[in-house]
């Protein structure tokens, strides 16, 4: 991801940091013909910290600036849409089934700027929040609508989220 119109940085997590409110944050695109200005580039901030390489449970930021989706968490339980999840990946659920995002829980620039949105679209469904794994790991396709009637949980489809809840439990969850 580049620092796309100045928004932020490039950061060794191959997230990209805003300086108001570090990487969690939603981005946006504008179609406009008007003539715009841009803005200079944003420098590299990581410095000399390497603490989401250090953080990442399946050691997928192979080196600074480059995450190997192939080993990534995140990708696995939300784009790969495969029957069953790689054991190193399973191995590392933890008992989560959508996403992983250690590697920006440990950034000092989330720890010291990030802000909770006070936008109510962007809040969970009270439903969604600590749901059981037994119950999504058989998940009708109907109750996946019930549950995420407008969701970017929607990204990971009925199958997947079965398969991500299954795995989990099997691993003790
Ligand atoms: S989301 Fe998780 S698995 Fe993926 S790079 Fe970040 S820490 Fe590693
Ligand atoms: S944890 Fe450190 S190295 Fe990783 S993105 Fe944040 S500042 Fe950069």
């Amino acid at each position: 991801m580049g620092a796309a119109g100045g928004a932020g940085l490039d950061c060794k997590n191959g997230n990209l940091i805003t300086r108001e409110y570090g990487s969690w944050v939603f981005l946006g695109a504008v179609l406009t013909n008007v003539e715009l200005v841009g803005d200079r580039p944003h420098t590299q901030h990581c410095g000399s910290c390497t603490r989401c390489i250090q953080a990442c449970p399946t050691q997928a930021i192979t080196r600074p600036f480059v995450v190997d989706a192939n080993r990534c968490i995140a990708y696995h339980t939300i784009e790969n849409r495969s029957a069953l999840l790689p054991a190193a990946i399973a191995d590392n659920l933890q008992g989560w089934v959508a996403g992983c995002d250690i590697c920006q829980d440990v950034c000092p620039w989330n720890q010291r700027f990030s802000q909770e949105t006070d936008v109510v679209d962007f809040q969970p469904y009270g439903w969604n929040v600590a749901p059981r794994l037994a119950e999504l790991a058989e998940l009708s396709e109907q109750e996946y609508d019930r549950r995420f009637p407008s969701s970017a949980l929607r990204r990971i489809k009925p199958a997947m989220m079965r398969r991500n809840a299954r795995a989990s439990l099997e691993r003790g969850e």
